[in-house]
């Protein structure tokens, strides 16, 4: 039987070029927001489980488009990370994530870790610890205010130069959070190789711990291993009590999710800080 590929190529083609020119105006249109300052951070509030204070806040990128509103980070970071705009947009979060921190604590909000996401990318740009650095000098903060989530897969990459960048990272005084941890292939003993201050249970866990034994068991033996090796743990994406009750069972350090609060824009942030310090 004889196929007819003509139709199919044709129709294949079509499709392709379309997605290569809306990639390509999506490409362009991120570095004219890059430029005109239309990329935004809102910020996650993470509390202590033992006495529900605030500790911290996630900062996460969103693209405040001027007609499309509001964008989400995976709608674009994808791109940016291909075609390497990552990694200005990657210094731009964190010099803004730093400046924030500096006018919290100018203003007297109390002080709280900022937690920055670092893709694939920007880790293996050799820049990374100077602008890390440069971001902390020229906000004045307190460098262990600031934490960086990196992805299981990023230390899984090539060990000695992973463990070298890590080792000059750490020497800045920043803190070091392995993002979305059980998703990947590592294990917390492979990963104790390095520097690294806390665990950040993925979510898909977190949203197991309802459903049966089996997910409760997976997310303790999590917290009691991260504990035997010295790191800490915040569980991610926690949307009800009876999930917080949980894992405070458990020993968890922090929670974060839309229990506690939803990322929010810098302002709606600040007045959800005060009020929830006076609550
Ligand atoms: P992530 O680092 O795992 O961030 C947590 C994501 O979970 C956020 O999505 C947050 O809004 C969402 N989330 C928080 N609590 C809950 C909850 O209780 N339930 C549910 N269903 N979701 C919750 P968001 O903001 O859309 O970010 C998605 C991803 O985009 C992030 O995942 C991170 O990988 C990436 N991202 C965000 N901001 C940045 C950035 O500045 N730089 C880089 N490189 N990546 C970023
Ligand atoms: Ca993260
Ligand atoms: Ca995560
Ligand atoms: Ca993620």
């Amino acid at each position: 039987v004889k196929r007819q590929p003509d139709n199919h190529v044709g129709f294949f083609d079509a499709a392709m070029s379309f997605a290569v020119s809306e990639r390509l105006t999506l490409e362009r249109s991120l570095k004219d927001a890059l430029r005109d300052g239309h990329f935004e951070l809102f910020y996650q509030p993470q509390v202590r489980l033992k006495d529900y204070r605030l500790v911290g806040a996630e900062a996460l990128i969103r693209w405040r488009h001027p007609e499309l509103g509001v964008i989400a980070p995976d709608k674009f970071i994808p791109v940016a990370e291909e075609t390497g705009l990552i990694v200005p947009m990657g210094r731009w979060v964190l010099e803004t994530a730093c400046r924030q921190m500096r006018t919290w604590t100018d203003q007297g909000l109390m002080p709280l870790r900022i937690g920055v996401n670092i893709s694939g990318r920007q880790f293996r740009d050799a820049d990374l610890a100077e602008t890390v650095a440069a971001a902390i000098a020229e906000s004045g903060i307190d460098a262990r205010r600031l934490d960086l989530e990196l992805t299981e897969s990023m230390l899984m990459a090539d060990g000695e130069g992973t463990l070298k960048l890590l080792r000059e990272l750490a020497a800045l005084g920043v803190t070091l959070s392995i993002d979305d941890f059980g998703t990947g292939y590592s294990s917390l003993a492979y990963l104790k190789r390095f520097p690294v201050n806390t665990v950040k249970i993925d979510r898909a866990f977190v949203r197991d711990l309802d459903h049966d034994e089996d997910g409760r068991a997976i997310a303790n033996a999590i917290i009691s291993l991260a504990h035997s090796l010295s790191m800490k743990t915040i569980a991610e994406g926690v949307e009800t009590k009876a999930q917080a009750a949980l894992l405070a069972r458990h020993g968890c350090d922090e929670i974060q999710g839309y229990m506690i609060g939803r990322p929010l824009p810098v302002a709606d942030f600040s007045v959800f800080a005060r009020n929830y310090q006076e609550s």
